[in-house]
């Protein structure tokens, strides 16, 4: 993957952060991530990947963390989430979210476990990042609700997001990885061999 796409497209601010990353393959799919949102948005855009830029400001601390954005003309909002080399992204009208989670075995998995959040399925899991990348609720919240349901959750159920849209989530799995896309819209899958110019 890395060695099709172009990582001089990467900010410095990014860079930055990814040498911060200890493990080679966080490193890779920190910057795998936000390819595969730039690639996404100029294919669908019919443009290059290198037209469009990455902005990402914390809301707390103004740090180049938290939510990203791709300014496009479409308004399209974008979502990606890495996991074990494994990456997924999302763009799209309104509002998207995008989780993955390449196995059980994952260092999240095993944080979010020993946080006392019961021990939430990786479905479970991959579910509620997503719903959270929307605004739809809180993780701790999410994750609890989950739990204590008490029937399997019904597809279509319905979630709000922060701008008071309806959100439905979707699940494409991958080989082994869990992919959960919570959005407002219908998402259909491209896989990266299909977008590559
Ligand atoms: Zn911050």
């Amino acid at each position: 993957m890395l060695e099709a796409v172009d990582d001089r497209l990467l900010p410095p601010a990014d860079e930055a952060r990814r040498r911060q990353l200890v493990r080679k393959q966080d490193r890779d799919d920190f910057t795998a991530a936000r390819m595969v949102g730039l690639l996404l948005m100029g294919f669908l855009h019919g443009a290059p990947a290198t037209e469009y830029e990455i902005h990402q400001l914390c809301d707390v601390c103004g740090g180049r963390h938290g939510r990203p954005a791709i300014p496009n003309p479409s308004n399209f909002d974008v979502s990606w989430s890495h996991d074990q080399g494994v990456v997924a992204a999302g763009v799209g009208p309104g509002r998207i979210g995008v989780d993955v989670l390449a196995s059980a075995r994952s260092p999240r998995v095993r944080d979010l476990r020993s946080s006392g959040l019961s021990n939430p399925s990786i479905e479970t899991i991959t579910r509620a990042e997503a719903l959270v990348k929307v605004g739809a609720g809180g993780l701790a919240d999410l994750i609890h609700e989950a739990a204590h349901r008490a029937a399997p959750e019904p597809t279509g159920e319905v979630y709000v997001s922060d701008n008071n849209q309806r959100v439905r989530l979707q699940r494409m799995d991958v080989d082994d990885a869990i992919v959960s896309v919570a959005s407002t819209h219908y998402v259909r899958p491209v896989f990266l061999d299909n977008i590559l110019p």
